[in-house]
């Protein structure tokens, strides 16, 4: 298994929805969630099934838990049902996008659903971090990529040009 890179065109496609988590899925998710632990500059937060090559919709991602601590979550058909008007500012990258980030106008807060994989449906409402890699991980599953928020909003691009003595990237704007 691993990361499909665009412009390949398996992360273009909507993805069809699950009927039910088997364990051949489950199986699948481990592997997903170890192979974005492998990503470590940048992190790997969410890998969208399309881009392991896979047809289902589903995403995992790596969000807090209740008690505060980071885990990875499994989100099978996952929906938005809402969009707060409120936006934020996000600087966004991709696994599938190597070196490249946009400074995206997102929606701060949405409420969701989705189906956990014990197979229960979850409606709950995330803000901040957790809001941005559910819509970047839900476009995934639509074939939509945050390079396509950055042309429609015109938004700036960054490209990775190299490290500084601390090992921080270092970015260089990059016309669109
Ligand atoms: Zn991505």
């Amino acid at each position: 298994m691993q990361v499909i890179i665009a412009p390949d065109q398996k992360l273009r496609f909507k993805t069809t929805l699950v009927k039910k988590v088997t364990p051949k899925l489950l199986e699948t998710l481990k592997e997903m969630e170890e192979l974005a632990k492998t990503y470590l500059d940048p992190e790997g937060v969410g890998l969208a099934a399309n881009q392991v090559g896979l047809t289902e919709q589903f995403f995992v991602a790596k969000l807090e838990d209740s008690k505060g601590k980071e885990v990875f979550k499994a989100y099978f058909n996952p929906k938005i049902i809402s969009y707060s008007k409120t936006t934020k500012l996000f600087f966004e990258g991709c696994l599938s996008i190597p070196d490249y980030y946009g400074e995206i106008t997102r929606p701060s807060a949405v409420e969701v659903s989705y189906m956990d994989k014990y197979g229960k449906g979850i409606k709950e409402k995330l803000t901040g971090f957790p809001a941005w890699v559910f819509q970047h991980e839900y476009d995934h599953l639509q074939g939509k990529l945050f390079m396509d928020l950055v042309l429609s909003q015109k938004a700036k691009l960054f490209k990775v040009v190299g490290k500084d003595r601390a090992g921080a990237d270092i970015f260089e704007e990059v016309g669109i």
